[in-house]
């Protein structure tokens, strides 16, 4: 049987957690999880290679669940709730993510999850941690805040996930990780999720995995065969002119620009709220309520570019996202292949657009080597319109680099100072909407650059008009 054709219901998986699933609409489970499961619930160490979109989540949650499901206890006991099963992620937003899945996969069952992350008060942790719970999904750092302060206990941890394991070492986490695996019991199943496969990765591996199964749904550093790549050949000078004509050509659709630096992501929004583009920007600085705020505004598409930071836009789950454009190309070449998977997913059709000056001409060269495939590169034509205002405001932007941008809430934004609760994180509980009509995206390109057909534009997509 090929992994396309299995269905839930043949994984192994018990009834609390079919019916959970089945109630999430999955109809079957995607390659990953067809292949991780059957595996996982054997009690093997995994390696698997997927990144995030592929519902890898699930792929190791639904096993977790399974394997505890013997220990699930209705009383309110918190020695009746110990950890045993530890999920680590790289980013505060992934650990709230995979956690919300956590709860829906485990609705069914009397199984506790909890998420601690950085950036908030540590106290508001310690007492939902004391009630005791069953799997407790991590970042790194604030985790062993809490061992230091007594706060948990790894003793009876019998399964850990180690989730974007690639990402937890670009961001230097390898010395947390030791320290914590020191913690944790000798006999346990360890499930290791990446979307490369690094040579620092395969020594991770081999350090922390006892003889692994490798899972691979897709060639490791591939991009995604149904997202249509272009470079546009460009200026840095004249970069925002292009990327506002593209935004405003692309008929309101959501887009998420990625930039290498926090302050660029900052700078840029503020220049395309100027423009009249409703913008925000995702980074580090940025406190973690006006990030949640953010994402909240564009999966309720009240935001068309959201501009982000790789760290901040890492393992967010927007589906369906028709468009992403790299303003400035990473320096890392795996960053392409994160940044360009948050379009294009479940085999919805995505465009990623690049723009490159001169000095970057280096790293596409290096990616291309890495995704093993030339991108398809024109010299970028701004018009007149768009190249006017633009300047306008970059040189007005210039002068005014921290000023608080009085047209900030272009879109019809919530108040500023929002009402939701503090701490619940609710935006992962909305499911991303697309603004309207954007069943096909290949229309969102119409009129980007008006001199050149769009079939050109996009080496061989269909016109605005056949997509009509
Ligand atoms: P993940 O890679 O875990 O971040 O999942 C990406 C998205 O796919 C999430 O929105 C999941 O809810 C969704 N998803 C997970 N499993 C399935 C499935 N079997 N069928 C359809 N969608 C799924």
């Amino acid at each position: 049987m090929t992994t396309e054709t299995i269905q839930f219901d043949a994984l192994g998986l018990a009834a609390p957690l079919l019916k959970a699933v089945q109630e999430t609409g999955y109809t079957s489970p995607t390659p990953i999880q067809a292949k991780a499961i059957p595996l996982a619930l054997q009690g093997l160490d995994l390696m698997a290679g997927a990144q995030t979109g592929t519902g890898k989540t699930a792929a190791f949650t639904l096993p977790i669940l399974q394997k505890l499901l013997p220990f699930a206890s209705s009383s309110t006991s918190p020695a009746k709730h110990p950890i045993r099963a530890l999920v680590l992620t790289p980013t505060r937003e992934l650990a709230i993510q995979v956690e919300e899945s956590v709860k829906v996969y485990a609705k069914h069952t009397s199984l506790k999850s909890l998420v601690v992350f950085g950036g908030v008060d540590i106290k508001t942790q310690t007492p939902h941690l004391k009630t005791g719970v069953e799997i407790l999904v991590a970042t790194p750092g604030r985790l062993l805040d809490h061992v230091e302060q007594k706060t948990l206990n790894l003793g009876q941890v019998q399964i850990l996930v180690l989730d974007e394991a690639d990402r937890m070492l670009d961001m230097g986490f390898m010395p947390d990780l030791k320290r914590i695996l020191a913690l944790l019991p000798k006999q346990r199943q360890n499930l290791m999720f990446s979307a490369t496969f690094s040579n620092e990765i395969k020594k991770l591996a081999d350090e922390f995995l006892s003889n692994p199964t490798l899972i691979e749904v897709a060639r490791s550093n591939a991009t995604a065969e149904n997202v249509t790549q272009k470079v546009y050949l460009v200026e840095q000078s004249k970069k925002q002119a292009l990327l506002t004509q593209l935004l405003k050509a692309g008929d309101n659709k959501q887009v998420i620009v990625f930039t290498k630096t926090k302050i660029t992501a900052g700078r840029l929004s503020r220049a395309l709220q100027k423009e009249g583009i409703a913008a925000e920007s995702i980074h580090g600085d940025k406190s973690q309520k006006e990030r949640l705020e953010a994402l909240d505004a564009f999966k309720a598409g009240k935001i068309t570019a959201l501009v982000a930071t790789d760290v901040a836009a890492r393992g967010l789950d927007i589906s369906d996202l028709p468009m992403v454009i790299n303003y400035e190309i990473p320096s890392a070449p795996e960053d392409y292949v994160h940044r360009i998977g948050r379009t294009g997913r479940a085999g919805a059709s995505g465009v990623a657009i690049s723009l490159v000056c001169e000095e970057e001409e280096k790293y596409l060269a290096e990616i291309e080597k890495l995704i093993k495939r030339s991108i398809d590169k024109e010299k970028a034509h701004i018009s007149a319109t768009a190249r006017k205002p633009t300047n306008h405001a970059a040189r007005e932007h210039a002068n005014n680099d921290d000023a608080i941008d009085s047209n900030r809430a272009k879109y019809p934004a919530k108040p500023r100072q929002h009402t939701r609760k503090p701490s619940a994180d609710p935006w992962f509980d909305k499911p991303y909407e697309p603004t309207k009509n954007n069943a096909d995206n290949t229309k969102n390109l119409s009129g980007i650059n008006r001199k050149v057909p769009i079939a050109a534009l996009l080496g061989g997509l269909r016109t605005s008009k056949q997509a009509g």
